[in-house]
């Protein structure tokens, strides 16, 4: 545990939240000139598809945030999981931040999907739209478990088009130049758009955020989303860790929305059980900045130390979202009747 965690422990400690809000609020002083950004509009409601799937033969809705970011969601027609995509359109080039979940095994569903099929037809509107002949594609992942990683093998081959392996650490650190992970956070640069990359292991070894200056959204793939939160490395100071560089990171920042990769909930201490299809009252996806203090403050939450295990995150239900052990153990509070 670092240093700081511990200060925060025995903040908790001692003071409980009142003491962290004065905390936390002191280094957030934005001035007006830090408060320009590119706003987007979320949907009310994402389609998760069916139940009708012979009918329903989207693979992924397209929605545009704004013109130049895009995200795509993956129909439960093709995926229980459900996954959302995310591109990001710069001058120089666009990044994908990865390639879907592929196709279930159930007959009554499992499409295989198109990705790159998808992906070129949302880059060919957008150079249309710009009166450009073509741009540069970058493929990466926000974590390299195979609901996020599926596409990969379509994007093989395709012109003007780099791809960073998923689930390497040194591939991460090679492509955007991250010389110590996972202390240092990078801008990389889209061209006039810059992303800042922070490393963020503890759902898995390889996970990263992204946070687009342009539009202040922050991109937490399975880190934190409306839903359950498997913690999956065996030491919980990563991901304490991780998530307190979250929290340090955007506390000089604006975070207009912090987007995960998933949505599991259908209410306030109310989730879709794993394996769902189709999910109509889905919460909605984005989270603000105070989700992710409640996830350090979960992260500060230990099981008691005997010889056999190390301390472990307590699994513990908030609103709007759940800390897990590693998956698929998770205590929810009440995931409904089946
Ligand atoms: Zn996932």
């Amino acid at each position: 545990m670092s240093s700081r965690t511990k200060t925060w422990t025995r903040m908790f400690c001692r003071a409980g939240a009142t003491a962290l809000i004065a905390v936390a609020l002191t280094p957030t002083q934005l001035h007006a000139q830090d408060v320009n950004y590119t706003p987007g509009v979320l949907p009310d409601h994402w389609f998760s598809g069916g139940p009708q799937c012979a009918t329903f033969q989207e693979d992924f809705q397209i929605h545009e945030y704004n013109p130049d970011f895009v995200i795509l969601r993956e129909s439960g027609c093709v995926h229980a999981e459900k996954p959302f995509l995310y591109m990001l359109f710069g001058r120089d080039r666009v990044i994908l931040f990865d390639t879907g979940a592929g196709s279930n095994t159930d007959p009554t569903t499992g499409r295989v999907p198109n990705v790159v099929g998808i992906v070129n037809l949302v880059i060919n509107q957008w150079l249309a739209r710009n009166h450009r002949q073509s741009i540069d594609l970058v493929v990466t992942h926000l974590h390299s478990h195979f609901d996020h990683i599926w596409g990969d093998s379509q994007f093989a081959g395709r012109a003007n088009t780099s791809f960073v392996p998923p689930g390497s650490v040194p591939a991460l650190q090679a492509f955007f130049g991250i010389r110590h992970w996972p202390r240092d956070i990078v801008a990389f640069d889209l061209g006039q758009r810059v992303v800042d990359i922070i490393p963020i292991p503890g759902h898995d070894e390889t996970h990263i955020a992204a946070y687009d200056r342009q539009t202040g959204v922050l991109l937490t793939g399975d880190t934190l989303y409306p839903g359950r939160i498997y913690i999956n490395v065996p030491d919980p100071d990563v991901f304490a860790d991780s998530v307190e560089r979250l929290v340090d990171f955007t506390s000089t920042r604006l975070v207009t929305h912090v987007l995960g990769t998933h949505i599991e909930q259908r209410g306030s201490y109310l989730d879709y059980p794993i394996g769902t299809h189709f999910a109509p009252d889905e919460t909605p996806l984005q989270l603000g900045r105070a989700h992710l203090l409640e996830l350090l403050e979960a992260t500060t939450f230990r099981s008691r130390e005997d010889k056999h295990s190390q301390k472990t995150i307590i699994q513990k239900a908030y609103r709007d979202f759940t800390t897990c052990g590693p998956y698929p153990e998770c205590n929810t509070v009440n995931s409904g009747p089946r």
